[in-house]
């Protein structure tokens, strides 16, 4: 594998000089961190953020929460009871986000007391597909074919314009393929439209693509960039099934992968985490599919197999300390352990252990339903192929009656 180790991590020119952001003190352990909203990502950023000695505080809509179970205190109120949000903001010393969909609202009045990072800017970009797409192409980066559209008839001249196939999706509020619609036919658009509720959407050309990959890149507050390379992600019926790092990717796929991260994470002056999925073409050509400004599934790896995984990652820029080294010390997969896994019986947890270099992670949801993200696996090996191998034997033997 590609050992890069500290060089994936680099200062920025302008932290020599002394940039303002950088000027700013870092909040350091001791400190309490406020994460809005409360699933797996703000779990694992709470178990980074409690083994550095910092106290975390959570607030979502919902109680015993995957991210409530492990922060020191859990707000479990509507994001629009602004004053409880006030409240929450006024216990913290800066505050994050786990998912894109926090209302806007909720994010001005924390950031009414403290700062919010990564910047609501951020999030608004993001939050909105349309948004991000344009984006995107005004900072000239590779993207597919696409066009926004506000009715049928926009959506029959965008058809026109991009030909079938082609996938329809909303604007806002997608994720994991939902609110997506795949168009064959110029006759099934009313359809397609429908489906998704004649929402505001994007319509995008169908891309007949090699294989789908994901950078995971990070910034300081002190502009400092860090990423942890290209990773290979095979998914099942639109959700992620199994990453495995590094991607066996041409070097120079590889580089342009990472300075496609590098622009988009610029480009938004972001501070914190941010995920770039992209589509490998059969011609070789990187094509950027969506962005996360948070930590991403596909980078759960880095959990195990990495110095400073995506969460402490995250907990540094936000804190506003240093970024730590994103060297990889082993070869790596991950794989999704979905709520079917649970459809006849409590998984076979003892014979997953029974693989020593398996890890199991659990997320703490009560009820496991077909699709949810209940935990995951990884698995660390010589070769990340037999990573791959490894994680996909260790969950197969969960499964009660395999
Ligand atoms: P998304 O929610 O946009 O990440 O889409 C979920 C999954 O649907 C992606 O990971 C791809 O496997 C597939 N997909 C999304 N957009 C396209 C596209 N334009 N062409 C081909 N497949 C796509």
């Amino acid at each position: 594998m590609r050992r890069t180790g500290n060089a994936r991590v680099s200062r920025a020119a302008s932290d020599e000089h002394g940039s303002p952001r950088a000027a700013e003190r870092p909040i350091l352990p001791g400190a309490t961190i406020g994460v809005l909203g409360s699933g797996q990502l703000g779990r694992m950023f709470a178990i980074a953020a409690r083994r550095m000695g910092y106290r975390v505080h959570t607030l979502s809509p919902l109680e015993g929460t995957p991210t409530g179970q492990v922060a020191d205190v859990e707000y479990s109120v509507p994001y629009e009871d602004l004053s409880t949000v006030r409240r929450f903001a006024k216990g913290v010393s800066v505050a994050t986000f786990e998912f894109e969909n926090v209302p806007a609202e909720a994010v001005e009045a924390v950031a009414e007391h403290v700062p919010v990072r990564p910047a609501w800017t951020v999030l608004h970009t993001t939050q909105n597909r349309a948004r991000e797409k344009r984006h995107l192409e005004r900072t000239g980066l590779p993207l597919g074919p696409f066009v926004v559209v506000k009715s049928a008839a926009e959506l029959g001249a965008a058809l026109a314009q991009i030909g079938t196939p082609a996938i329809l999706k909303t604007a806002r509020f997608g994720y994991d393929g939902k609110g997506q619609a795949r168009i064959d036919r110029p006759e099934h658009a009313e359809a397609a439209w429908a489906s998704l509720g004649g929402q505001e959407s994007v319509l995008e050309a169908f891309i007949d693509f090699e294989r789908e990959v994901s950078v995971i890149a990070a910034r300081g507050l002190d502009a400092a960039f860090a990423h942890y390379g290209v990773v290979d992600n095979a998914h099942v019926n639109h959700i992620l099934d199994v990453t495995m790092a590094p991607a066996e990717v041409p070097l120079a796929i590889a580089t342009e992968a990472e300075h496609i991260a590098r622009a988009i994470v610029e480009s938004l002056d972001l501070v914190g985490v941010l995920c770039v999925e992209m589509f490998l073409t059969k011609g070789g050509q990187l094509l950027v599919n969506e962005l996360a400004p948070r930590p991403h599934n596909s980078g759960h790896f880095t959990f195990d197999a990495c110095v400073t995984s995506q969460f402490e990652q995250q907990l540094r820029a936000v804190c506003g300390l240093p970024l730590g080294s994103t060297h990889q010390l082993a070869p790596a997969a991950m794989a999704n352990l979905l709520g079917d896994l649970w459809e006849r019986g409590e998984p076979n947890w003892a014979a997953a252990a029974a693989f020593p270099n398996v890890k199991i992670h659990l997320y703490g949801k009560g009820q496991a339903r077909p699709g949810r993200k209940m935990g995951h696996l990884t698995a660390l090996a010589d070769t990340p192929q037999e990573a791959a191998q490894r994680v996909r034997a260790a969950r197969d033997a969960l499964s009660p009656f395999s």
